[in-house]
């Protein structure tokens, strides 16, 4: 039994703390914070706690469904539920159906929404360029190992945003492909490379639009995860190296330094949290954490009581660019309300991107009265009163950019490594909930192959010694 200590008490550290423990490990699991969840943390508002990300399980999640059934919280078919998403264009609401296979292929058969501006700017698709990106998403489909195809690695050099509007054109981007990716990832893909993009996009399709309610939301998940762990809370870990006879790892916890030294570690934070604490990475480990872009965010959460709503029975609007200044979309957390009943929920309105830096340094209230005013002129309507909380998040989420195929591949490559330490970051991770969870299960995996490795290096160095004490 190998001493294996995790860093980090996030949804991907979690996984694979849990793994490593029921590969019969001894595991320990240092977070800094004075509880686990990272990310998922339910926020403390005066009206209980708030579960800030939305508790949904796509269809064709395969690692997230399998987890959420291996710990019993996947109510099965019951609790399947069709998440509808509408989209606010040329100043109107619309509800499409969610995106089918077959409109990759003829655009011409969405559902057709326009608004005047697109014949100004219309950039129309081109088929030269839609085979090979068509050709990639059904190579993703079809696979089934970890491997990407070669089809998928051809669009790791460009960005997202180029690729798809050569190949489908800047109506059916804006109206049907943008929205339906936003809706189901929550995050903005423009800048990732196009090979990222792909197994997301595979998995959008498989699902049809299906998902699966979490039982309990994300914070069953975490409590579920955590509770075989042992986990030392609010411990942060200041430095971590690895020397020949294991990793050595100094935290401070409770106003005090202390150390420990572990077989192996897994390091489950964001990157630039990872290159502040260990100084001795190796090149490539390093050159792949500076290649990343963090990119912060701004949302604002309104708590909705009011039983009519014109929202109620959705789960989230997404606002093409430029149709409400500033806003980006609206979810909905936790089971879609049922129109005109009378439990109150939670919605999360995103800034856009480009308006984060410019409000950054507003103040909350300033945030809060924007948010209304454009609601109001919105053809949505006032958005209803009720509490608000506006959270500023500094590392939401990291943006891979062209060529990270290649550099991820490069990345797992062993001989370029150190010794003992694996990551489960989201640099290595599709950015959703599926990615995290494969993440936290990939690096478990690396985690006890690099012992396995290291044991039989030191068996054959001298002939009857046990290499793991
Ligand atoms: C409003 C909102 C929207 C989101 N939208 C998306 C989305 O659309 N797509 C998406 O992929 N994700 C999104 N997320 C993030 C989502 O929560 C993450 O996918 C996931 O939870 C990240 O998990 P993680 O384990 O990688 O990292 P984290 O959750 O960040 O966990 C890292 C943990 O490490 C701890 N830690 C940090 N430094 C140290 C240290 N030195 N020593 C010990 N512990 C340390 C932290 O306290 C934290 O608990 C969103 C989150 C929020 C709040």
């Amino acid at each position: 039994m190998a001493s294996i200590v995790v860093v980090g008490g996030g949804l991907a550290g979690l996984v694979c703390g849990a793994r490593l423990l029921r590969a019969g490990h001894d595991v320990e699991l240092f977070e800094a914070a004075s509880s686990v969840g990272g990310r998922l943390r339910p926020i403390e508002t005066e009206h209980g706690l708030l579960e800030p990300a939305v508790g949904e399980v796509g269809w064709a999640d395969a690692n997230l469904r399998a987890l959420v059934a291996s710990l019993g919280l996947d109510p099965s078919t019951e609790g399947q539920v069709e998440r509808a998403h509408a989209l606010v264009l040329g100043g109107r609401l619309h509800r499409p159906p969610p995106l089918r296979a077959a409109e990759f292929l003829f655009p011409r058969i969405s559902p057709r929404m326009d608004r005047p501006i697109d014949a100004v700017f219309r950039r129309p698709p081109r088929w030269r360029d839609r085979r090979p990106v068509v050709r990639a998403i059904w190579d993703s489909l079809r696979q089934s190992s970890l491997e990407a195809p070669d089809s998928v690695y051809a669009l790791d050099d460009v960005p997202w945003q180029r690729v798809s509007i050569r190949a489908f054109g800047t109506r059916w981007c804006t109206t049907r492909l943008a929205p339906a990716l936003l809706a189901r990832t929550g995050v903005d893909l423009s800048a990732e490379s196009a090979a990222i993009v792909m197994p997301m996009l595979a998995r959008l399709l498989a699902s049809a639009g299906r998902s699966v309610q979490l039982a309990g939301g994300l914070s069953s998940l975490v409590a579920a995860l955590a509770a075989p762990l042992r986990i030392r809370v609010g411990c942060r870990v200041e430095r971590l190296e690895t020397t020949t006879d294991g990793v050595r790892i100094r935290y401070r916890s409770g106003g005090r330094s202390g150390g420990a030294l572990a077989d192996a570690a897994v390091i489950a934070l964001p990157p630039s949290e990872i290159l502040q604490i260990c100084p001795k990475l190796s090149p490539v480990e390093r050159g792949h954490f500076e290649s990343i872009e963090p990119r912060r965010s701004i949302v604002i959460h309104r708590r909705v009581s009011q039983d009519a709503w014109l929202l109620r029975g959705l789960a989230g609007v997404t606002f093409v660019p430029g149709e409400l200044p500033d806003m980006r979309d609206l979810r909905i957390l936790g089971a879609p309300p049922e129109p005109y009943a009378k439990e109150p929920f939670w919605v999360r309105v995103s800034l856009d991107h480009e308006s984060v830096d410019a409000h950054w340094n507003d103040s909350d209230q300033a945030l809060i009265h924007k948010l209304d005013s454009t609601f109001r002129g919105s053809p949505l309507g006032a958005l209803p009163e009720g509490a608000s909380r506006v959270e500023r998040l500094d590392e939401i989420i990291s943006i891979q950019g062209r060529g990270a195929l290649a550099r991820r591949e490069r990345f797992h490559r062993r001989s370029e490594r150190s010794p003992r330490l694996a990551f489960a970051t989201s640099a290595l991770a599709t950015p959703d909930l599926e990615g995290r969870v494969t993440v936290g299960m990939r690096a478990a995996a690396e985690a006890v192959g690099e012992l396995d490795r290291l044991s039989r290096l030191s068996s054959s160095d001298v002939p009857g010694r046990n290499p793991m004490g």
